[in-house]
Parts: structure tokens; sequence; C-alpha cells
């Protein structure tokens, strides 16, 4: 990796970009993106940091996309672990009824008798449902998949999870919510209880348009929910720098969203996949393999960002 400690490329300007370079892959839905996308560069050098706010502040993190397989849980895991490398208090949330989050600790969700189910459904405390792993984890079971129709005729429907996490909000410095594969009602729970998003991306799937839905559905909340709740990060995931098209995919990030793109890219290796099967993060199954290193980065780029941006 190049230096660490968060400087982010400035974000690159609306006009440098827009006069149809030619990416073959985006074609002639080029030009409407770069529309849909403006709004992202706009708001690039505004947005509230996750460091930027008063001393002693919770920061409520979600990771989404709604694409799957782009390392959504593999990163909540990870960056939470390297926050507490840090000595800061983390709460991982697994809001996925696929519960990978709380698997990856070395849980059944299958045997798990509460779980945020309970939590999002019948009010039952949230520190109830958390277990004590290499960080604390509030745990997912499979019947979390009936949440959203459990919830979509509750009043508050939208706020159930940020209404119970304010009574364990302060013992924590950072909580990272896990979120399913889709815009449902379980993720924009997620976008109302956060105040910033970390969007993984796969480089070799590169979705523009899934990028530009999900900045739909964050202003949909913004507007009549959580007007905070913005992007902080795009992070880079499943990176083979062998292939020239992981490269391009790289650069399209940069060139549409500027700074949003983390300088961390987490690169491709079965360590990541390997870590979970042993019910461990990959800085504890591997703590000094390159791997472990680049979660530590991407760390530091988060709890760094905003400062290495106002001095830029
Ligand atoms: P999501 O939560 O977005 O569905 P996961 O974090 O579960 O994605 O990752 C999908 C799969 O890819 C998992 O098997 C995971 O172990 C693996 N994986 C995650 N990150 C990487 C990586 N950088 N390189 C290779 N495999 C990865
Ligand atoms: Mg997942």
């Amino acid at each position: 990796m190049g230096a660490v400690g968060g400087r982010r490329a400035r974000a690159v300007g609306r006009d440098e970009t827009s006069g149809g370079g030619g990416r073959n892959e985006l074609g002639q839905e080029e030009r409407a993106f770069h529309m849909a996308i403006a709004h992202f560069l706009t708001r690039a050098d505004v947005r509230p940091s996750p460091n930027g706010d008063a001393v002693g502040e919770t920061h409520v993190i979600a990771l989404a996309n709604q694409k799957g397989g782009v390392a959504k849980t593999t990163t909540t895991l990870n960056l939470g672990v390297a926050f507490a490398e840090h000595g800061l208090r983390v709460l991982l949330v697994d809001l996925d009824p696929q519960g990978n989050l709380t698997m990856s600790q070395g849980m059944n969700p299958d045997t798990i008798e509460r779980s945020m189910f309970d939590v999002l459904v019948h009010r039952l405390p949230l520190e109830q449902v958390i277990e004590r792993r290499e960080v604390d984890v509030a745990v997912a079971s499979i019947d979390l998949a009936g949440a959203e129709l459990s919830l979509s005729s509750q009043i508050g429907r939208e706020r159930a999870l940020d209404k119970a996490l304010a009574p364990v909000r302060s013992r924590y410095d950072y909580i990272l919510i896990d979120t399913p594969p889709s815009l449902g009602l379980l993720t924009i729970n997620a976008f109302v209880a956060a105040s910033g998003v970390i969007v993984p991306v796969q480089c070799e799937y590169l979705s523009l348009r899934g990028l530009v839905q999900l900045e739909n559905t964050l202003a949909m909340v913004r507007e009549n929910l959580n007007p905070n709740v913005e992007i902080i990060g795009i992070l880079p995931t499943m990176f083979d720098k062998r292939t020239i098209h992981a490269r391009e995919a790289i650069e399209i990030l940069r060139e549409n969203f500027g700074d949003l793109v983390y300088n961390t890219k987490i690169r491709k290796t079965v360590r990541y996949a390997e870590a979970p099967v042993k019910g461990s993060s990959v800085l504890a199954y591997d703590p000094n393999g390159d791997a472990a290193v680049l979660y530590r980065d991407l760390a530091k780029e988060v709890l760094n960002g905003a400062e290495a941006r106002e001095h830029a």
C-alpha cells in the first residue's frame, strides 16, 4: 500500500471527466450516470467525517451495497476489529438474515434464540442479543428474514433500529451495521440509525448503476427520515492488480466519485474466506499478513479521513 493515514485523492472535477472520455464499459449511458453522480461530488468536501464530531460521540456506520458478495460482512468484521486495535469500543450489528457476520465470529444463526429479529420486532433490549467475541456483536438469526414483513405494518418501522441502539450508543465509539443485499426495510433501518455509509464495491463487477440507485435511496432517507446520513467512503474490494479490468474499475470509480474512494484497496486473497471458517477476523487469524494490514490501513483512513482532507 502507499501512504497510509487517510490521504485521499482530491475530488475529480466533473468538468474534467464529462467530455465523453470513452469508457467503453459505460458506453452511451455514461452521461446519464455522470448527471446522477454529480451530486456525490458536490457534497464530497462538506460531508461530516466520522472523526469530525464532538469528542465522545458515537459514530454509527452502515456497510451497504444491495449487491451480494461485495465484502460488506468481511469489511464490517475486519474494520471493526481494526478499530478495536486502536482501543476503540466497537459494536457490530448483524442485520442480514443470512447471519454471515454472526457466523464469522463462530456462532450459529440457526441455534440462536434471541436475535436482532426480537429487538426490531418485539422491542427486546438490544443489549440482550449482544455476544462478546473479538468485539461485541448484536447477532442475527434466520428469523430476521421475517422482520421486514413483521415491521412493515408497524408505525415507526424505519426507526426500529435507531431506537434500539439509543440505550447502548454511549457505550461504544463505533457501531458498524452489516446490511443484507437489498435496499429493503432492514437496510433503510440501518440508514436511519447511521450517520455514515461505507459502500464496498467489487472491482470485478463494478455497478455504477447500483451505486446511483443506492444514493437515490439515501436521498429519500435524508429527505424523510435522517437528514444526516450520507456516503462517507467507497471501498474497492477483491482487487486483483494483475488484471487490467480491476485497474480500470478503480479508475472509473475515481473519475466518478473522486475522494469518496478510499486509497486502501482490499486485495483479493483467500485469507478472507479462510478466517470466518475459524470463527475469526483476518486480523486474529493471520495478524501479520497482508490481508490484516489492508483493513488496518482502511481503519486509519476512516479515522483520519477528515484531517487529511482538511489539509489537502
Ligand atoms: P457480502 O457481505 O457483501 O455478501 P462477504 O463479505 O460475505 O460479502 O464476501 C463474499 C465472499 O467473498 C465471502 O466468502 C468472503 O470470504 C469472500 N471475500 C471477501 N473479501 C474478499 C477478498 N478481498 N478477496 C477474496 N475473497 C473475499
Ligand atoms: Mg454479507
